[in-house]
């Protein structure tokens, strides 16, 4: 392959994006495992019940789904080791990360941005409706907190290298030439060259277009698996280490997710200086993804023992809320922190409240509204949870807006993650990607205001749904993307009582970030660590929970 390669490599110059490969074609999207694999049979039998330990005893868990029962842990389903994904992306998107936090605190503060991306959507998407109203509500009485807090995750997943992306692969997109192997002695037939005076041999092998990453999507409420992500990334370094390789560690980038996360909270509740108060998680009737949740928890302990979390579902809300006549947030407390009699709650975090069937009732509407009218640093604030729609994020992508919030190049630089995003509202524009999408379901993802995984449509269904909605309002409660085509590699998926299974995979990467301010104001804008969810390439959406996907952490090649 050599000589052909570095013809290629020659002869593709400045103008090297205008050809016509097929970004879908799937014998150029695999990278490398970072070992080689399979894995022998007796290595396995000694690797995964070791992996499955370490998983267990770090508390990488979760309540059982389909049997529930609080007094019993099942580790979550993971990959035995750390996926592959290119350092250059992974540093490009970390360090974009505080801007990406600016970005979405500014749309939350930008009413008029929000109100003409929204409009149409809230006459047909009665969820998102019920959020502005709320909205409405605190606006129009005045906001008694004018501080949010963000804690973002920032989703990307790697695709081939295509036409206009020449200057961020820094390569020629077509062909990207690795080197395997250097030999300096001996060395045989092949592309001959001095390095530092001694002859060598370079073997080539074709591979994979370069990748880069695009975002999927940005999630400003109930970002979850800093805790487990961190976990995860431990064991794989122990995993590897078992495995004799430690001269791999150097490819583990650290992971303080969840550190990074409880640093923000931490600082919220600082800025209001209240010794009373308390932070109040918002969580579910029923936590499965127990200990993510616990470990945030406990890490705001570590790091400040004057510090108390309680934990409330919105119901709970509904019957030990109150507002105070200056608008402290008042939640009855148990015995347990009877200290404090009723607590101050100062800091709120929502892990849950991102759904419709979270709201059993009207008193969880209420519970909602209670908690946004109050003092209480909010995260998300109702507008921060607003600029998290899948709708803002298609508006955001129209050409200009990005420079409307960011400066030119911090603007371009966020631009260059973004993929094909279209309205679908009843213009001339959303007829058009209407069409474009019925002709070629295939190339897209059809998506609702909706959060949480498993809502989005693919493949021959988007057709089924926009015929049915196409000449309907109806349709204005979506937003048609591209389809991110990630290159596919192999690993081991380990889930409790199945034997571990060589599958072909895609991963995406979260990026966390932290935000701290006013509309004025941002008092610090961070990085706050990062997580590797991998699923099988066969399925469209693989949640951990429902077993098609699982935690994993990345190798950077
Ligand atoms: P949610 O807020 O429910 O997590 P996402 O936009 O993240 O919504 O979509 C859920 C999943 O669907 C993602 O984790 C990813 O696996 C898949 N997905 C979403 N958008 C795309 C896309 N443009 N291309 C490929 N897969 C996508
Ligand atoms: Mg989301
Ligand atoms: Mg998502």
């Amino acid at each position: 392959h050599t000589p052909l390669a570095l013809a290629i490599m020659a002869t593709c110059g400045s103008n090297c994006c205008d050809g016509d490969f097929d970004k879908d074609d799937v014998t150029t999207r695999t990278i490398e495992s970072c070992l080689p694999f399979p894995l022998p049979d007796e290595i396995l039998e000694d690797i995964v019940p070791k992996a499955k330990d370490f998983a267990l005893l770090h508390g990488a868990g979760m309540r059982y789904k389909n049997k529930y029962d609080a007094d019993t842990l099942q580790f979550a389903p993971f990959f035995l080791l750390p996926s592959g994904f290119p350092r250059r992306e992974f540093e490009r998107v970390v360090k974009l990360q505080p801007i990406i936090n600016i970005l979405m605190h500014k749309i939350a503060h930008d009413h008029e941005f929000l109100r003409s991306a929204l409009e149409k959507t809230i006459k047909v998407d009665e969820f998102t409706r019920r959020l502005w109203d709320i909205y409405t509500t605190v606006r129009e009485e005045g906001v008694a907190q004018d501080m949010s807090l963000g804690l973002v995750r920032s989703d990307v997943m790697l695709t081939k290298c295509q036409a206009g992306c020449c200057e961020l692969c820094q390569t020629p997109p077509y062909v990207t030439v690795h080197q395997v192997e250097v030999n300096t002695i001996a060395s045989g037939f092949g592309h001959m060259g001095p390095i530092s005076g001694s002859m060598f041999r370079c073997d080539y092998f074709y591979s994979v277009p370069s990748q880069i990453a695009q975002q999927v999507e940005i999630n400003t409420v109930a970002s979850s698996f800093g805790a487990l992500a961190a976990r995860i990334s431990l064991m794989h370094r122990y995993v590897l280490g078992e495995l004799r390789k430690p001269e791999l560690l150097s490819h583990l980038p650290e992971n303080d997710a969840l550190a990074g996360l409880c640093g923000g909270m931490i600082s919220a509740w600082d800025a209001y200086g209240c010794p009373k108060a308390v932070i109040l998680f918002v969580v579910e009737d029923v936590t499965y993804n127990i200990c993510d949740q616990r470990f945030h928890e406990y890490e705001i302990r570590r790091q400040r023992p004057d510090i108390h979390v309680i934990r409330r579902s919105l119901t709970q809300i509904g019957q030990q809320g109150h507002l105070t006549s200056d608008k402290r947030l008042i939640i009855t407390c148990a015995p347990a922190v009877s200290d404090y009699e009723s607590c101050p709650a100062y800091v709120v975090l929502f892990r849950a409240g991102y759904e419709p069937g979270q709201y059993h009732t009207e008193a969880e509407w209420e519970a909602r509204l209670t908690v946004e009218r109050s003092k209480a640093i909010k995260s998300p604030s109702i507008q921060y949870h607003l600029a998290g729609t899948k709708k803002v994020q298609q508006e955001i992508a129209r050409p200009g807006i990005l420079k409307k919030f960011l400066s030119d190049s911090e603007a371009k630089l966020v631009s260059q993650l973004f993929t094909g995003l279209y309205t679908l509202d009843m213009s001339p524009e959303g007829d058009q990607a209407v069409q474009m999408a019925v002709e070629n379901p295939e190339r897209f993802v059809l998506k609702p205001q909706r959060e949480g995984g498993g809502n989005n449509v693919y493949g021959e269904e988007i057709r089924t749904v926009l015929e049915k909605i196409r000449d309907s309002k109806e349709r204005e409660a979506y937003i048609l993307m591209d389809r991110i085509r990630p290159p596919i590699q192999q690993n081991y998926l380990v889930r409790a009582h199945q034997a571990a299974t060589l599958v072909e995979v895609v991963s995406e990467l979260g990026i966390f970030g932290t935000i701290l301010g006013n509309a004025k104001d941002i008092q610090s804008s961070k990085f706050a660590g990062h997580m590797l969810r991998t699923k099988l390439s066969s399925v469209n959406e693989g949640g951990v929970a429902a077993g098609l996907g699982a935690l994993d952490s990345v190798f950077l090649f």
